[in-house]
């Protein structure tokens, strides 16, 4: 007789509600003290999914009570004006957060947008200076997907320190500040990519395999080893318009010791994460009042 251990499923849409929870207690106490944390977000163009994202995270402010407000741009905004409006909410004092909604479009210089963005304010933690402090493991802000993961692994009362950790894919949003935040948990860390020689190999050695690739069905159940624990930050959509991760859920459930779904996983962590970078940036800059 086979006995299928099914893994436990971890469920990240329930602890991004605790840390909401918790953030609009902290921020209810911050109010009484005068320090309102304000998020600013900027859309530029009119991608659905961009719009789709823009509006959750705003929904998010509202639930525990951020001041958010959102900045519509059209698509032919030129990148002088962008730079300007980021200047302008950089020394917005209403305004701890700054987020500009990616991908932008193409004729703009992604990368001198991020550079543009106060360090302080730069709640994405995309900004070549907090990207430095990640890698020297100092800061208060950490890149929300990757702090998700940590949260959902810590949470779950999953060891990270001295675990065999493999990353499939090297993203600078995902990828690489997830290893990086792993690292710094003082986990033995591989990150793989699409170069990488023999992948069923690298990931099997796993004992918490984190994949962010973008490619429904890459993980499969030979590709992981017995009882590890498997995130899935995929997002992929499918052709029936489902949306799924990365991993052959059903196939892996029934191998690893714990499992993050798509959706329900990774996903809602992203935004509560955001909302914690916009209330450690509140308090940072009112360091005195805080105290
Ligand atoms: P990118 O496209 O920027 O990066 C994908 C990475 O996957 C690259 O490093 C690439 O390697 C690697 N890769 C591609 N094909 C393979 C392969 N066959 N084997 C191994 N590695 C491969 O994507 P992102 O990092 O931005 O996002 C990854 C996924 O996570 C997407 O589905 C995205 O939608 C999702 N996502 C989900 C979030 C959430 O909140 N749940 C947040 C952000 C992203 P190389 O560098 O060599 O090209």
């Amino acid at each position: 007789m086979t006995i299928i251990m099914s893994a436990k499923i971890l469920d990240g849409k329930k602890i991004a509600l605790e840390i909401k929870e918790e953030l609009r207690l902290e921020i209810k106490k911050l109010k009484e003290k005068g320090i309102v944390p304000g998020l600013a977000v900027i859309l530029v163009g009119s991608d659905p999914a961009s719009k789709i994202y823009v509006a959750s995270k705003k929904k998010a402010c509202e639930e525990v009570g951020i001041n958010s407000k959102v900045l519509e741009m059209s698509e032919n905004t030129t990148q002088q004006e962008l730079e300007v409006t980021i200047e302008k909410l950089n020394q917005d004092e209403k305004i701890h957060g700054i987020l500009v909604q990616l991908p932008l479009p193409g004729h703009i210089d992604e990368e001198k947008i991020i550079e543009s963005i106060d360090p302080k304010k730069d709640v994405d933690c995309f900004h070549p200076e907090n990207v430095g402090k990640l890698s020297i493991g100092v800061g208060n802000i950490f890149p929300c997907t990757p702090a998700g993961i940590i949260e959902i692994l810590k949470r779950n009362d999953i060891e990270i320190a001295g675990q065999e950790c493999v990353v499939v894919g090297r993203s600078n949003i995902v990828g690489k500040p997830m290893a990086m935040l792993l690292l710094n948990n003082n986990a033995t860390v591989t990150i793989a990519h699409s170069k990488t020689k023999n992948l069923a190999e690298v990931t099997k050695r796993a004992d918490i395999l984190i994949s962010a690739v973008g490619k429904a069905g890459l993980i499969t159940k030979d590709m992981v080893k017995k009882r590890a624990v498997v995130v899935d930050v995929g997002m992929n959509r499918l052709e029936n318009g489902k949306l799924a991760g990365d991993v052959d859920f059903d196939q892996v459930k029934e191998i690893a010791s714990a499992i993050t779904p798509v959706p329900g996983g990774v996903g809602p962590m992203t935004i509560a994460m955001l909302m914690r970078n916009t209330v450690e940036a509140a308090k940072s800059s009112n360091l005195r009042t805080y105290e």
